[in-house]
């Protein structure tokens, strides 16, 4: 929380680079924008006549040998009995998944819902994934301030260097916005996960006193006021993992900026992946506070698991964390990233 809000207009393009399908415009402030273009044009009316007369040939011959079969039988006067088609591959069944929690049961939007054997996992080990995890404010910049001279700052890294090491330890490549207790600025913040090719972004924050919506604890996830689809699966799965390990409340994924639904987190609408920044409860809330103590440690491993499942769930990597998708993932509805 206590972000700024980004003015847009003053940029200026210091750079443009162009790589296969991707541009990158570079900005004086260090902001990167990508437009991505489509691949190749298809005549989808070729394509289907092509296909029709493909067809048709098929059905010709299909026919055709049916006719020479039977009179052929015929012929011979034999009653041999049709052999039963056979499947063209045999599948034994035996799937492995691995799965984050044993969580992922619940979500079925897009999830395709085949009959696996489920082998409990201790976790994912291999991952071809790139994220990138911002700790919230750092120095002088505080963020919130709870009791006892508690400071957001210290416990967005404490937090986020968990998430780091679980997220590690599956063999995801983990970039951070700051590891030491130093000021990055918000474009600088951005500008290092887009150039570090990240498929995902969290920002880690902790807010204090309370929302527009006069809550005073609880847990909140904000994306993008455009509701991308991605970073709103993002959200959501962090957001449902949190809540499997225990909060005060639910907030639920909230769009744009606190009390300012056309504005964004600069986190939010400068990075091209899919992003959300997370308000870990309230500093200012005790049962919040003693939450975090408690659990910070499985709200780490939380975090990182909703952050696999969202890579396989958006098709990034396999369930057994094969890389399938070419290029970084962006955003599907950030107006810094353009699919034409
Ligand atoms: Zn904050």
């Amino acid at each position: 929380m206590n972000q700024h809000i980004m003015p847009e207009g003053d940029r200026q393009v210091v750079e443009i680079d162009r790589q296969g399908d991707i541009m990158y415009t570079y900005y004086n402030d260090g902001l990167v924008k990508i437009t991505k273009f489509r691949k190749k044009k298809i005549y989808w009316g070729r394509v289907m006549i092509a296909a029709v007369v493909f067809i048709l040939l098929m059905f010709g011959f299909v026919q055709l040998f049916k006719a020479i079969g039977s009179a052929l039988k015929k012929d011979s006067g034999s009653l041999e009995q049709k052999s039963p088609t056979e499947p063209a591959f045999v599948f034994d069944g035996t799937v492995e998944k691995n799965n984050a929690g044993g969580s992922a049961k619940e979500d079925s939007d897009g999830t395709s819902s085949e009959t696996v054997s489920e082998t409990k996992d201790p976790g994912y080990s291999g991952i071809e994934l790139k994220v990138c995890i911002d700790p919230g404010h750092g120095d002088v910049d505080f963020g919130g301030v709870g009791g006892e001279g508690m400071l957001e700052k210290d416990q967005d890294l404490e937090l986020s260097l968990m998430i780091k090491e679980y997220l590690e330890s599956c063999g995801v490549t983990v970039t951070m916005t700051r590891e030491t207790d130093t000021n990055v600025s918000l474009s600088d913040r951005c500008s290092k996960a887009n150039l570090a090719g990240s498929d995902l972004f969290v920002s880690i924050h902790r807010t204090s006193d309370q929302n527009s919506l006069g809550s005073t604890n609880g847990v909140q996830v904000w994306v993008n006021n455009k509701q991308p689809r991605y970073d709103t699966a993002l959200a959501q799965n962090i957001l449902n993992a949190l809540s499997e390990v225990g909060i005060s409340r639910d907030l639920g994924v909230r769009y744009g900026y606190d009390g300012l639904p056309d504005s964004n987190y600069q986190v939010n609408m400068d990075t091209v992946m899919p992003s959300c920044m997370v308000d870990l409860g309230f500093i200012t809330d005790d049962t919040d506070n003693q939450l975090f103590d408690q659990h910070k440690q499985e709200y780490a491993r939380a975090i990182g698991d909703a952050m696999i499942k969202t890579a396989v769930d958006l098709g990034v990597v396999s369930e057994n964390g094969e890389r399938l998708l070419n290029e970084q993932l962006l955003s599907d509805g950030k107006s810094n990233v353009t699919m034409n």
